[in-house]
């Protein structure tokens, strides 16, 4: 409850009783105008006015925003909106705010807008592009001398000079990326007009020296759901902290905050958007505007800094960090900070595209409503490496009150101001920064020719378990402009070559190397911790640690993607595929019954033998396809294929494709949506269901699995799902809420599957379903009883932030096929699940190599005197001496713990069962090695094991 004397003060705060801070104290790092006679203009007046009367404190509002220069031939954002950016109750759509940006291109030379892509849901992403006119005139000149700079190689240190004396620097602005952080796109309107039209120093000194590009909605798609949703349902509620779910239930079509961990997969349109103008423009900083942390927090974060990222760049962060915070300091602005938020430690948020080509990738993290309301917000609860966000400390010398009174104009205040002091020191500080740029590339080259590795090698197809992962590593290291060559002769022909000597070798080094966590860190980290491509693609990548790699003479560079295709040898009718756990399979076999509907598959319970040919147990075999089916088979998927003249003599079982769900939920879709993501990209045909699905019933007579991807919260929340108290809540497209419904939708989305659709599901089961369970909603299976012999396992010590780590099998499944005995999985912290000793059977896959101790307890008392055979003969242990480390990538505390720990079950539950996942399969489309432990999963759904107690 909101005590209404700090209403009456904060309202007397208000406009009435404002007073114009100190006379004019422009930013401290401003300096002499390059044209100090140039004539000012006049200022818009009745745009300040409005300002001073959206911001809720003098101490918000400083000079550098507190005016806006007036146009009679540019339209400001009030001209042309009817409101200043940051108004109470407004926010616009993308088509609005593109809109805005195109009328100013109209209007001035100054502004240009490019198309650069198209979303998931067909929406534009645009790039704005500011400078003054003899800049935007030679803008492909100024580019092209980024380009210089950016490879060393071809320009030596004497002639980089005379292209630094020439280079502007590029600052690239990124706007709403996080739909809820609604503020940035409204601000960059605001500030674009200023740098545009303004003739003081400091906005026509950046003009003149500075091209700023600006991404103004970075994620479209998701901006359009988020003004429907606080258009409709959040603006004007009274209380910012009552519960109401204040972010649209979905942003893009598959992903939402996520789209700032996409920057290794590539695999969102919006990052390919940021990728294509990272690679045009070359800009020296990419800088990000997040709304989540009061009142400003400029990044650098506490530390671990990724261990690959050249020195200069980490002092950029903090320089800018502190050029930042001093300026506003000076400006007098309190709350400005740093250090103590995120740490620096994974490369691949979105900004890092930035960090890993040399330049600089940053971001600020302003306050945002989450909307244009004003609300009375209690920052006492807010804690940031262990400290509350309102104490002092040596990075946050002038912290925020307790409480602040907030303003969505407010949050516009804190961005411009700070992002005016970044583009200040850019203008100033061009020559360094140049210097600086060119500086890593010139390092990162030096580091490939004189420490090692001097290079890696990936075997060829022809040396790898699964070819199509080879490719793809491949190609997405290309997508990371990182040079790549083929060895054209001798045995190693085929094999692909990244020599370090190259430009972008210290992001190769991070790609592909392994990551040593520090144990000791002293804050959690931020996010995952490792990312070895290798490891998570199922990949074989040596390091070369010998430079006679740099004379290697059959080196070809790659052109082009690459692309495995397999063949199909012999001529016989039945089709024999060899098994090593290829995603392609299950899109191939859906492929094959839609185009032949009377080819058979099967698939082999054993390892078998045809002529020179070994297949292992999952080997697949084809009867009664066409030969053209064949060889679709083979070359569209990569599935190469032996014909034999009849089917081998194994134990097999047919392979019925099985109808799919998907589940989501309505208050966790993220993970869910990375599951689609990949099911989409593969072509696997599912259903998507939700809470209503569940309820309804009869789920067996529509499905034949059900896969629940990972979702967060208790099993509560997975019953109840979003509070029923805010409901009805309808997320349908509207003619009030035109953007909603997508990619589902929903006439209520309160309330959760509850007992009905608990019940709907154990039914499901009992009549012969398989019920697969991702990470954290194992839950769901295991703490309602549907899979009685599942339990949550706690742990004490356990720290587990994502991680390559080693797994064994325990018992021979289907759900195995194609995987060695002993191989790897990326694992987070989620919880874990365990199954009575007597049910030990249904632990198919376990955390660590090291088996549980044999319960060999020596003599028994009253038992005959006689050499008793073991008792688990499954569960002997090996000498642990040569066990291998857990840990492959990353960094575990209290490993002990999860050591011999289920990390796939398979319960049987009448005449179906439960394929409990401890890990995510799943996990944002980057461990693509354990995906096919899902489409084993999927494609011998039918295959139900047998119970081991009756
Ligand atoms: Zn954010």
């Amino acid at each position: 409850m909101l005590p209404f004397a700090i209403l009456l003060a904060a309202a007397l705060q208000q406009p009435a009783a404002y007073q114009q801070p100190e006379p004019p104290l422009r930013q401290a790092s401003s300096v002499q105008s390059p044209t100090p006679n140039r004539r000012r203009t006049a200022l818009d007046t009745g745009y300040a006015r409005l300002v001073r009367e959206a911001t809720t404190d003098p101490r918000f509002l400083p000079q550098a925003v507190a005016t806006l220069p007036a146009s009679e031939s540019v339209p400001s954002p009030l001209k042309y909106f009817g409101s200043i950016a940051g108004a109470p109750g407004v926010m616009h759509h993308t088509k609005d705010i593109y809109a805005y940006f195109r009328a100013l291109a109209r209007a001035t030379p100054r502004v240009r807008v490019d198309s650069i892509a198209t979303t998931e849901e067909g929406r534009q992403i645009i790039l704005v592009v500011i400078a003054d006119e003899q800049t935007m005139h030679s803008i492909d000149h100024y580019k092209a001398l980024m380009r210089r700079l950016a490879d060393p190689r071809t320009l030596p240190a004497d002639s980089a000079e005379a292209v630094i004396g020439e280079a502007k620097p590029i600052y690239y602005l990124n706007g709403g990326l996080h739909s809820p952080e609604m503020g940035s796109p409204e601000m960059l309107t605001e500030l674009a007009y200023r740098l545009a039209v303004g003739d003081d120093s400091t906005d026509a000194m950046i003009r003149s020296r500075v091209i700023t590009i600006i991404n103004p909605v970075s994620e479209p798609d998701g901006r359009d759901k988020q003004v429907d949703w606080y258009l409709h349902y959040t603006k004007g509620r009274p209380k910012f902290d009552d519960g109401f779910p204040r972010s649209s239930p979905f942003w893009g079509r598959y992903v939402l905050h996520d789209n700032n961990r996409d920057g290794l997969q590539i695999s969102q349109a919006l990052t390919k958007a940021i990728f294509d103008i990272y690679y045009d423009w070359h800009p020296l900083v990419m800088h990000d505007l997040h709304e989540s942390v009061p009142l400003l927090y400029v990044s650098t974060g506490t530390g671990p800094y990724n261990v690959n990222n050249d020195p200069i760049i980490i002092g950029q962060w903090q320089v800018l960090a502190n050029n930042d915070i001093t300026t506003l300091s000076a400006a007098g602005l309190p709350g400005v900070w740093t250090w103590a938020f995120f740490d620096g430690w994974w490369p691949g948020y979105g900004m890092w595209v930035a960090n890993n080509h040399n330049a600089v990738g940053r971001f600020f993290e302003t306050f945002g409503n989450a909307g244009g309301d004003t609300y009375l917000r209690d920052l006492s609860g807010e804690r940031y490496a262990g400290a509350p966000v309102t104490s002092r400390e040596w990075y946050r010398s002038w912290p925020p009150t307790k409480e602040v009174y907030w303003s969505s104009r407010d949050n516009v205040n804190y961005q411009e101001t700070g992002v005016l002091a970044s583009l200040t020191y850019a203008a100033t500080n061009a020559s360094t920064m140049l210097h600086d740029f060119y500086q890593v590339g010139v390092n990162s080259l030096a580091r490939g020719r004189t420490e090692t590795p001097h290079a890696y090698v990936i075997p060829g197809f022809a040396r790898q378990r699964d070819p199509r992962r080879v490719a793809y590593l491949v190609n997405q290291l290309e997508r990371q402009h990182i040079e790549i060559d083929r060895r054209t002769a001798g045995d190693s022909a085929g094999d692909f070559v990244i020599r370090l000597d190259q430009p972008y070798r210290d992001l190769a080094v991070n790609l592909l190397s392994t990551q040593s966590y520090p144990s000791t860190a002293q804050y959690p980290p931020y996010d995952d911790i490792a990312w070895t491509l290798g490891a998570l693609y199922g990949v074989q990548v040596h390091a070369v640690n010998d430079t006679s790699v740099f004379h290697w003479t059959d080196l070809e560079r790659l052109a082009d993607t690459v692309a495995y295709r397999g063949a199909v040898r012999g001529a016989g009718p039945v089709y024999l595929l060899a098994y090593r756990a290829q995603s392609e399979v299950l899109p191939a076999l859906f492929h094959l019954r839609e185009r032949d509907r009377a080819a058979t598959a099967a698939v082999a319970e054993h390892a078998f033998v045809v002529g020179q040919d070994s297949f292992p147990a999952g080997s697949v075999i084809i009867e009664r396809a066409p030969a053209g089916a064949a060889k679709e088979i083979a070359d569209r998927w990569g599935l190469p294929l032996v014909s034999a003249d009849r089917v081998p003599n194994v134990q097999r079982h047919a392979v019925d494709l099985p109808r799919i769900a998907v589940y989501h939920s309505w208050y966790d879709t993220q993970d869910a949506g990375w599951s689609r993501y990949t099911f989409d990209q593969l072509g696997i045909p599912y259903t998507s269901i939700d809470k209503d699905d569940l309820r309804r019933g009869a789920l067996r007579k529509r499905f034949d699995v059900i896969l629940v991807p990972n979702m967060n919260g208790s099993l509560d929340r997975m019953i109840n799902g979003v509070d029923r108290d805010f409901g009805p809540l309808p997320f349908e497209k509207t003619s009030a809420t035109p953007n909603l419904g997508t990619p589902f939708s929903s006439p209520d989305i309160t309330g959760g599957p509850g007992f009905a659709g608990l019940e709907a599901l154990r039914a499901f089961v009992d009549d012969g379903g398989e019920l697969i369970t991702l990470e954290t909603s194992t839950r769901l299976a295991a703490e309602s009883g549907i899979a009685a012999e599942l339990s949550p396992h706690p742990t004490r010590t356990l720290f587990h932030p994502g991680s390559v780590v080693r797994v064994r099998m325990r018992h021979a499944s289907p759900i195995l096929y194609g995987f060695p005995d002993t191989t790897t999985v990326f694992r987070g912290n989620a919880p874990l699940f365990e199954v009575p000793p007597r049910d030990s059977a249904m632990l198919i896959l376990q955390y660590g190599t090291k088996l549980p101790e044999a319960t060999d307890t020596g003599a028994i008392m009253g038992e005959p005197n006689k050499a008793a055979p073991p008792r688990d003969s499954t569960a002997k242990s090996k000498k642990h001496g040569s066990e291998e480390p857990y840990v492959v990538s990353g960094m575990v505390r209290g490993e002990d713990e999860i050591i011999g720990q289920g990390a796939i079950f398979d319960v049987p539950v009448r005449k179906g069962h439960v394929v409990a996942f401890t890990f995510d399969p799943l996990h944002r489309y980057l461990n693509h090695h354990e995906f096919p432990m899902v489409w084993n999963a999927i494609i011998n759904w039918n295959v139900v094991p047998p119970r081991s107690t009756q």
